[in-house]
């Protein structure tokens, strides 16, 4: 049953430039993820020193944690399996596991492939915990550990030195990792844990709409810093991001009405021409 496998096993078209700020991100990935998968022979001999398979982001709603696990699979040049937990559960007896089995071939197929557990509270709680009474849970839980663990082992058995043996990155997105099953905190599985917080500082939200407009064209009036220091400090990514397509949007709107108003006029007006060029004021 491929059917939960929404994502099309695409690379993402996501970079580090669409990313504001997280710059301290960027390095833990940089070292637990890229390093290994280009240097897989780093980590051949070494049976101390366990690769990093599972990056664990946390933190508020609307904060990049998406974002940044698309951005891992670009700059890495691997395809994208996206998972939400919720999706996955399913009530037939065996057939959430099974979806968990799918998923983990299909990205090894795929390899190189990042896999995002979106919402992993939802699919891993604490064992013995769940409301369905150690049922479907747990069983789960227990079939999304076995198949981390078996990334490890297949690279042992196997000794490929192609980065495919390397090739099967997690990363997990929670709001609540204080709910996650302890297990899935174990060496070898969701072994990293980066908070993911608002950008709370004026720098941060800078960086952020710095990012969120680098495709736009922007009014000369339109001062960025300016911006950052006005919005208050509760403001999400996802926030921003919602003020810069609110301002395109009016923009957009703009430019077309003028647009039209030459062409009433039997003016020359064409949408390629810069009559039509979309310019972000500021409001
Ligand atoms: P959730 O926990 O709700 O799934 P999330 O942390 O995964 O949220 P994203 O889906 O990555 O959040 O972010 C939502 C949108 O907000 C992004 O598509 C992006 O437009 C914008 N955004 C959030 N954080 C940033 C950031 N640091 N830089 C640029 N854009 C951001």
């Amino acid at each position: 049953n491929m059917s939960v496998v929404k994502s099309s096993l695409r690379v993402p078209k996501v970079t580090w430039e669409d990313i504001g700020g997280l710059s301290n991100v960027r390095e833990i990935v940089m070292e637990s993820i890229q390093l290994p998968l280009v240097h897989p022979e780093l980590y051949e001999n070494l049976s101390q020193v366990k690769r990093r398979s599972g990056l664990l982001f946390y933190g508020p709603p609307g904060t990049g944690k998406t974002l940044l696990a698309k951005a891992i699979a670009n700059e890495c040049g691997c395809s994208f399996l996206s998972v939400k937990g919720p999706e996955l559960m399913n009530m037939y007896v065996g057939e959430s596991e099974r979806n968990i089995r799918d998923i983990f071939s299909k990205a090894r197929e795929a390899a190189p492939c990042v896999i995002f557990f979106d919402e992993l509270d939802s699919l891993a709680p604490m064992r013995g915990q769940s409301s369905d009474g150690g049922g479907v849970m747990d069983r789960v839980v227990s079939q999304l550990l076995t198949e981390m663990d078996d990334l490890h082992s297949n690279n042992k058995t196997t000794k490929q030195k192609s980065p495919s043996s390397f090739g099967v990155i997690i990363v997990g997105a929670t709001n609540r990792p204080d709910l996650l099953d302890s297990a899935l905190l174990r060496p070898g599985r969701f072994d990293k844990l980066v908070y993911i917080g608002s950008p709370e500082t004026k720098e941060a939200r800078f960086e952020v709409l710095r990012a969120l407009t680098r495709n736009f064209v922007l009014s000369e009036d339109v001062d960025l810093m300016t911006l950052a220091s006005s919005c208050p400090k509760i403001v999400s990514g996802a926030d921003l991001y919602g003020l810069c397509a609110d301002a395109w949007l009016f923009a957009a709107k703009r430019a077309i009405r003028i647009h039209e108003q030459r062409l009433e006029h039997h003016q020359s007006s064409s949408f390629s021409e810069e009559t039509l060029q979309v310019v972000v004021c500021q409001q």
